[in-house]
């Protein structure tokens, strides 16, 4: 599914083609599974004709990954979909892991970066589609034993694969996420610190970006946790602080979620989809004095220098 980095084009860092709960699918069969490749496809070609050329699916184990039905998708749509590999989660890591390696019960080695190695090296499962990056997330609970686990996991499958690395957090976490990865020996300048545009506090935004590291701004529409006004006039001052070569957009948005109500969904957050930054959220960037060769770093020169590590 990934193309050669240099063909990469405009990108979208931090999308989901879809989210699964296999294990709720398996038990209770009058749930029915409405994952679609053809529908998965038809809103890639829409992204498409609006000019983006690839999205990265930061969809990792924890989140349902399941790489043979993103294959599919990526057959029908030119859409160039990047894969990943980690683990999410905000607290426990899932008791296959939590029961062996250091620290637990049984003890043992640990095997995640054995196999974030592994997807980046040989390929994800049986489908030789290779992770081009690694994900690891801190919520509100902050760095859990559990998470530690993983990003300790991802530092060593980055140092040993030069995959860079992109996170979930949550304000003030990145911070946290920061020190825990350069402890590890990580150069903080191959880090996205995924969701900071969830944030409008600029000097936390402006102490991450010391520290090295690219910032997400990539939850456009997702409005309960920031809204599009604020999440605009924040990146235009950071824009205008000279930080566009730093800055890296997205929706963190799914094909398909069977955690959430899709009608719901488009109810409540109507921009929450795949069109909402090239249809909406660059115009006004545009009206607002971000330039053509700001928008191009963001899209095209940012995603291009971060996934070039490979
Ligand atoms: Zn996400």
């Amino acid at each position: 599914m990934r193309g050669p980095v240099a063909d990469l084009g405009a990108t979208l860092m931090h999308e989901h083609v879809f989210g699964l709960s296999p294990e709720i699918l398996w038990n209770w069969p009058d749930i029915p599974e409405r994952r679609d490749i053809r529908q998965a496809a038809a809103k890639l070609d829409a992204l498409k004709a609006e000019g983006i050329d690839t999205i990265v699916d930061l969809t990792v184990v924890g989140l349902g990954r399941y790489v043979p039905a993103v294959q599919e998708v990526a057959a029908l749509t030119e859409v160039n979909i990047v894969a990943a590999t980690g683990l999410y989660t905000y607290d426990a890591l899932p008791p296959y892991f939590g029961n062996r390696g250091p620290g637990s019960l049984f003890g043992g080695p640990d095997r995640l970066a054995e196999f974030f190695v592994r997807d980046i090296a040989e390929g994800i499962g049986r489908t030789g589609v290779k992770a081009a990056i690694l994900k690891c997330a801190t919520d509100k609970p902050g760095m859990t034993r559990g998470c530690e686990r993983v990003f300790r996991a991802v530092a060593e499958a980055h140092l040993e694969t030069g995959a860079p690395i992109t996170t979930h957090s949550s304000e003030p976490g990145g911070l946290e996420q920061q020190r825990l990865l350069a402890e590890c020996g990580v150069d903080l300048t191959n880090v996205v610190i995924g969701h900071a545009g969830d944030s409008t506090n600029l000097a936390y935004l402006e102490e991450l970006l010391a520290g090295g590291s690219s910032l997400g701004m990539d939850r456009f529409g997702i409005d309960t946790f920031c809204s599009f006004e604020d999440r605009v006039a924040t990146l235009v001052t950071l824009c205008e602080r000279g930080h566009a070569g730093r800055l890296v957009l997205g929706h963190d948005s799914y094909c398909f979620n069977d955690r959430f109500d899709a009608d719901v969904v488009r109810r409540r957050h109507p921009d929450y989809q795949l069109l909402h930054i090239p249809r909406d959220v660059l115009p006004e960037l545009r009206k607002r004095g971000v330039t053509e060769e700001q928008i191009t770093q963001m899209l095209v020169d940012n995603p291009r220098r971060i996934l070039g590590g490979l």
